[in-house]
């Protein structure tokens, strides 16, 4: 890194003490900046990192609520509003014992070039909370919606902040958090939230989007070696949203989907994974994956190492954040691997990411591939504007065309910057440039 980024990258570290995931996001997009800031002085005269890697707010918050014994429980909430230099603050909320100021903030950093990638006009935000909706009724996960929504809805609204889902927080919990907002408010404003329910103002392919959108890269990458996804091997892991939904498309595209996880463990099924029994399980009984082995003869459920040992062509990382690390990235490249594309966001670590480049593996980072979520999301908030829903196959297809221009405009900034096929560069460059000139435009603000 050179001196101004290295200058600027010891403040975010002492700005930030403790918080090793935004560490890590800084890192990752500075050490593509280089030639963008000896070409551009602009960015480097209005301080253009610095404001992009404060927050523009940070909220935290107390979400006291009842359990079914009659116990009062206290979690804590957080939205940071990262930058809305393009648009309002859109981003989802995470819902798992794991969230803590860091999380959010990492998230956010990232969704900030992650939509901007998507030429769409949304800024970039994320939230959560440290609530684990795992094992909670029904009723639990609803009084703790309503609570969190009770603090929340002051700083949201459809042109100031529209958050969606991320871990934990799906169209049930998304359900809860727009009845209160609705009956705080007394608007029934459809697009403060996304990842809603269809009969309420929810859009078709919303659901399917992040998953369908990481595939539809994949096969994009391997175009540009005349290969395609058609016969291939894919491995994903995760067994959320964004994993089924990826296998669905993998396997509309004739591949052979042959994992998934949760993290109690993970499944192989060498047939080609049964989605309907997967998404039985897992949307319908809100289950385990262990669930699956017990119903598909031939499948194995394997509790030592992880699934990245699996021999496999494509692999598709749909969990969580540094979930696949350099041994794994090892292990992935003795056995062929072709390509990599992140479904969740930050899963691959900084040195399996290394190890893929280095390998010339075709790697999709998340800010682009994953980026089908979030832009059906700002599809949806088009359709909540003009009261109107879309079919189906035009929002697919509306989908398929956003995440092809992604994918050829990283491949034309790496080229434009010397690091051709390189989709680290181009989703960096690409998504900080369009950021940085839309915060020089709106002067200092
Ligand atoms: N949580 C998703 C993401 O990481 C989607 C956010 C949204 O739809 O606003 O991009």
């Amino acid at each position: 890194m050179e001196d101004q980024l290295q200058g600027t990258f010891a403040e975010v570290l002492q700005r930030n003490p403790g918080e090793v995931e935004l560490h890590q996001a800084v890192r990752e997009v500075f050490e593509s900046l280089v030639p963008v800031l000896r070409k551009n002085p602009q960015y480097t005269e209005a301080a253009v990192l610095e404001r992009i890697c404060e927050p523009e707010r940070q909220i935290i918050f107390r979400v006291p609520w009842v359990d079914d014994s009659g116990q009062v429980r206290i979690n804590r909430g957080f939205r940071v509003e990262y930058n809305s230099a393009l648009g309002p603050y859109k981003g989802g909320l995470r819902f798992h014992p794991s969230v803590y100021l860091g999380t959010v903030k990492f998230l956010g950093f990232e969704q900030v070039f992650k939509n901007a990638l998507t030429g769409l006009p949304i800024g970039g935000g994320k939230g959560g909370s440290d609530f684990d909706p795992r094992g909670r009724s029904d009723g639990e996960v609803m009084r703790f919606c309503q609570s969190f929504m009770t603090e929340l809805y002051r700083h949201i609204g459809e042109y100031t902040d529209v958050p969606a889902g991320d871990i934990g927080v799906g169209a049930r919990e998304i359900g809860f958090l727009f009845g209160q907002y609705k009956r705080i408010t007394n608007r029934y404003e459809s697009g403060v939230l996304t990842g809603k329910g269809l009969t309420w103002g929810g859009s078709l392919v919303r659901k399917e989007a992040t998953g369908y959108g990481c595939v539809i890269f994949a096969d994009r990458m391997l175009a540009t070696r005349s290969e395609s996804l058609d016969g291939l091997r894919v491995s994903i892991s995760g067994s959320g949203n964004v994993a089924i939904y990826a296998a669905e498309k993998a396997q509309q595209l004739g591949s052979r989907v042959i994992t998934f996880s949760d993290s109690s463990g993970y499944v192989v099924d060498e047939a080609g994974i049964d989605l309907d029994l997967l998404k039985q399980i897992k949307e319908v009984e809100r289950g385990r994956v262990s669930d699956y082995v017990d119903r598909r003869p031939g499948a194995r459920f394997v509790t030592e190492g992880n699934l990245w040992e699996v021999p496999t062509d494509v692999a598709l990382p749909c969990a969580t954040q540094n979930e696949l690390t350099d041994k794994d990235a090892e292990r992935l490249v003795a056995n062929g691997v072709r390509a990599v594309a992140e479904g969740a966001n930050m899963p691959c670590t900084r040195e399996a990411v290394a190890l893929l480049r280095e390998h010339r593996v075709l790697f999709g980072p998340g800010k682009a591939a994953n980026a089908g979520g979030v832009a059906t999301s700002a599809l949806e908030m088009q359709q909540n504007a003009s009261r109107d829903s879309w079919s189906f196959d035009y929002t697919e297809q509306r989908l398929g065309e956003i995440m092809a221009t992604i994918h050829d405009q990283c491949l034309a900034t790496a080229d434009e910057y010397d690091a051709p096929g390189d989709y680290v560069v181009g989703a960096n460059v690409g998504g900080f440039t369009r950021v940085a000139d839309a915060i020089i435009s709106l002067g200092v603000v």
